[in-house]
């Protein structure tokens, strides 16, 4: 594996290659701590990992990331839609799991419940959890979901979650939500929830959605006609995720 230095890295960067997605902070383990490298990966035309570049050793750190996928199970969406929503959310999973990132997931329709918890990610029974979730098909009560996210997963060391991690939020959904906002974007502002937010198909309104996502509003809020271009939107999101692994990293 060719060491590369950071300059490198960024004229790489401003040449802006396709296919390459690039983490300031992918880590790995030594002596407990998180040994922090950057990386880039090249991807082929199907998303599959075809070469990497690491970049000089930098520093032994901790940048744990908590992030929750919050998706939508409302009746609106059909199931094989569904299923793609699911594929996609292991998709990325799949695509950072060497990463200090550590997933959650939760449903949500007039219900809400957790899929699979951060806990359940780190001892590997997350896949066979996301792959048994039943479709709830119902009304998409939005808000009340980010409330539930935030009480169970985010605030409940219960579920794996560490309270110094970043923090991020992933809402897939087809609708504008049935309930009425309460305080719940402000809290996640509070906890400092990067919140990114993917609107599938053509009955979204993008104005309802942008309310969801993190400032600035139009970067962090995505819109896919259908399903299918869940696959291109990936190494978008992946950056994105990236960027925030990188916050509270120095990396030079
Ligand atoms: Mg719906």
């Amino acid at each position: 594996m060719p060491s590369h230095s950071m300059s490198q890295m960024k004229k790489q960067s401003a040449a802006k290659m396709n296919g390459w997605s690039c983490s300031p902070s992918f880590t790995h383990e030594c002596d407990g701590n998180s040994y922090l490298n950057g990386i880039c990966y090249q991807f082929n035309s199907r998303l599959n990992t075809v070469t990497n570049i690491t970049t000089a050793f930098q520093e032994c750190t901790k940048s744990k990331v908590n992030l929750v996928f919050l998706f939508d199970g409302s009746s609106s969406m059909p199931m094989s839609e569904f299923n793609m929503n699911k594929k996609f959310i292991w998709d990325i999973v799949t695509t950072l799991k060497n990463s200090s990132i550590e997933f959650a997931a939760a449903q949500f329709s007039t219900a809400v419940r957790t899929v699979f918890t951060f806990k359940d990610y780190v001892s590997g029974t997350a896949k066979e959890k996301l792959d048994a979730e039943v479709h709830m098909k119902s009304l998409t009560n939005t808000y009340k979901a980010i409330r539930f996210t935030l009480k169970n997963l985010f605030n409940n060391e219960e579920s794996g979650a560490d309270p110094e991690a970043i923090k991020a939020l992933v809402i897939i959904t087809d609708g504008s939500p049935s309930d009425i906002e309460g305080n719940e974007i402000q809290r996640c502002e509070e906890l400092k929830i990067a919140r990114f937010v993917i609107g599938v198909g053509s009955k979204v309104q993008l104005e309802n959605l942008k309310k969801l996502a993190s400032e600035p509003t139009e970067n962090n809020t995505f819109m896919i006609q259908n399903y299918n271009g869940l696959n291109g939107l990936l190494d978008k999101l992946l950056n994105k995720i990236y960027g925030i692994e990188g916050n509270k990293n120095t990396l030079e």
